[in-house]
C-alpha cells in the first residue's frame, strides 16, 4: 500500500493522508449493516473509534507538540518501519498511527496524547513507559539534528512527517556507523587508509608495520617464484647470497598452507604412523622437519638452508646418502626445480627395491596427471595410489621397480609454476 517514497521527506504528507483517507471508507459502509450480536456490537465500537482517531489525524496539526515521551512502541515502530517497508498495520486496512496522534493506542479517546492506559499496561505498556523515560530532555536532546530541517519542512508544507523515536534514532545512527565502517574496512586495506581516526604517533606504526608486511609478501612471491622456475643448482645459490631469504619464504609458504583445510604434511604422518617404525624415511625439501618431528623412524630431511638442526643442507638433486639406503622417500609441496628428473633420478638411486616414493603437490599444478604419472614410470616406478580428491592438493604413492630407464627428457614431469597473486 505504501511505497517507500510516500515517506520521503518530500511526498511523506500525501501518501499518508492518502493512506489515512483510504481505510476510513470502509468502515462507513460496514456500519449501514444492522448489527447482529456481540460480535457486531464490538465491530462498531471498533469502527467507532476508528472514525474517531482518522477524525483526529486529520484535524491534529501535522507535528502534534506532543512530546515523543508519548509514543507507544508500537506507534514507534509503525513509523519507523514505514521507512522501510509498508507496515502490518496498513496492509490489514487498519489506519496507521501516525506521530500526528502519538501515544493513541486502539480503543483510547482521540488526541488524548497519553500512553494507553489499561489492557496495554502489561508489558508492552511497561515497554512504552521506559520509552517515555528514554525521551526525557537531556536523552533526546542530541536527538537528530539532521530529523529537524525535515519535520519543519513537513510542518511548513502542513503535512504530517513522521517523529523518530529515541530507538529509532539511535537506530539510524548505528546503521550510518556500520556504513561508515564499511567502507573503511574496504579501503583500510590499502596503506595509509582505514587508519585517518589514529593519532599520529600510532599512524605511522601501523603504516610501517604494513608497508613491512607488503614488502615481506612482495619477497616471499619472488623466492617463490625463482624456486619453481628455476633449476635446483640456482636456487641453492640464491639462499646462499641471501640466506635471510629463506626465513621470508618460509614464513610466506606456512601462510598459505594454513589457509587450506589440511595441510598433506600430516597425511606423510599418518602413514608413517601406521607403518613399521623400522622403515628409513628421506624427506626432500624438509622445511621445518614436521616429519622428522613426527615420527619415530629415522628420518634423513633435506633441505638448501636449515631450519633446525635436523636438516641436512643440500641440493636435493645430489644428497649425501648411499645406493637404496632408505625406504621411504617423501616429497610434500617440494618438487620445486626445473630439473624434476634429476631430482626424482636421485630418489630412486637412495630407494631401495620395491620402496616407496611419496609426492603431494598442489593440485593446479597439474596439467595432464597420466602425462606426470608415466613420465614417473619412466624413471623406474610404478604407481601404487594416486588421490586427486583434495582441491588443494593431490597424493601419489609410487614404488620402485628398477633403474630410470635411459632415454630422452620427460616433458610429463613439467608442472606449472605454483605462483601467488598479490593480495
Ligand atoms: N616439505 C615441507 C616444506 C615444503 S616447502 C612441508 O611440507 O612442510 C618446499 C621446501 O623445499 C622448501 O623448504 C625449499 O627450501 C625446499 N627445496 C626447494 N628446492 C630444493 C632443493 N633443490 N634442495 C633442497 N630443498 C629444496
Amino acid at each position: 500500500m505504501f511505497d517507500e517514497g510516500g515517506w520521503n521527506k518530500e511526498d511523506g504528507g500525501e501518501a499518508l493522508s492518502q493512506a489515512l483517507l483510504r481505510p476510513r471508507h470502509r468502515p462507513a459502509q460496514h456500519c449501514t449493516l444492522a448489527p447482529r450480536g456481540s460480535l457486531q456490537k464490538q465491530r462498531r465500537r471498533l469502527l467507532a473509534t476508528l472514525q474517531r482517531l482518522e477524525a483526529s489525524s486529520c484535524t491534529d496539526p501535522p507535528q502534534s507538540p506532543g512530546p515523543l515521551s508519548g509514543d507507544s512502541e508500537s506507534e514507534s515502530d509503525s513509523v519507523g518501519r514505514a521507512g522501510r517497508k509498508q507496515p502490518r498495520k496498513q496492509r490489514q486496512g487498519l489506519k496507521p498511527r501516525a506521530a500526528s496522534s502519538p501515544g493513541v493506542a486502539p480503543g483510547a479517546p482521540s488526541g488524548s496524547g497519553a500512553p494507553h492506559p489499561g489492557p496495554e499496561a502489561g508489558p508492552a505498556g511497561r515497554r512504552r513507559r521506559k520509552d517515555s523515560a528514554a525521551e526525557a530532555p537531556g536523552d533526546s536532546a542530541p536527538a537528530p539534528s539532521k530529523e529537524q530541517p525535515s519535520r519543519e519542512l513537513g510542518a511548513a508544507a502542513g503535512r504530517p512527517v513522521p517523529l523518530l523515536t529515541r530507538k529509532q534514532w539511535r537506530n539510524k545512527q548505528k546503521n550510518k556507523r556500520r556504513q561508515k565502517n564499511k567502507f573503511k574496512a574496504g579501503a583500510g586495506q590499502d596503506v595509509g587508509q582505514g587508519t585517518s581516526a589514529l593519532p599520529a604517533s600510532e599512524l605511522s606504526g601501523v603504516l610501517r608495520a604494513r608497508m613491512e608486511e607488503r614488502l615481506q609478501s612482495a619477497r616471499f612471491r619472488y623466492i617463490n617464484e625463482q624456486l619453481y622456475t628455476s633449476s635446483s643448482q640456482e636456487a641453492a645459490q640464491l639462499f646462499q647470497r641471501d640466506p635471510a631469504a629463506f626465513a621470508i619464504y618460509h614464513r610466506g609458504f606456512a601462510r598459505q598452507v594454513g589457509r587450506w583445510p589440511e595441510n598433506p604434511v600430516h597425511r606423510i604422518i599418518q602413514y608413517l604412523r601406521g607403518r613399521p617404525a623400522s622403515l628409513v624415511v628421506a624427506d626432500f625439501g624438509c622445511g621445518d622437519c614436521k616429519i622428522a618431528t613426527s615420527v619415530r623412524n629415522k628420518v634423513h630431511s633435506f633441505d638448501l638452508v636449515a631450519l633446525s638442526p635436523r636438516v641436512t643442507v643440500c641440493d636435493m638433486a645430489k644428497v649425501p646418502l648411499a645406493d637404496e639406503s632408505v625406504d621411504v622417500t617423501v616429497f610434500c609441496l617440494a618438487l620445486m626445480g626445473t630439473n624434476l628428473q634429476e631430482i626424482l633420478e636421485e630418489a630412486n638411486r637412495v630407494l631401495r627395491p620395491g620402496g616407496t616414493l611419496k609426492v603431494a603437490e598442489v593440485a593446479s599444478r597439474f596439467g595432464d596427471i597420466r602425462a606426470f604419472v608415466s613420465a614417473v614410470t619412466q624413471l623406474g616406478f610404478q604407481i601404487v595410489s594416486k588421490d586427486l580428491g583434495n582441491p588443494f592438493f593431490y597424493m601419489f604413492d609410487f614404488s620402485k621397480t628398477g633403474q630410470p630407464r635411459a632415454g630422452g627428457s620427460l616433458p610429463g614431469l613439467a608442472l606449472r609454476p605454483c605462483l601467488y597473486k598479490k593480495r
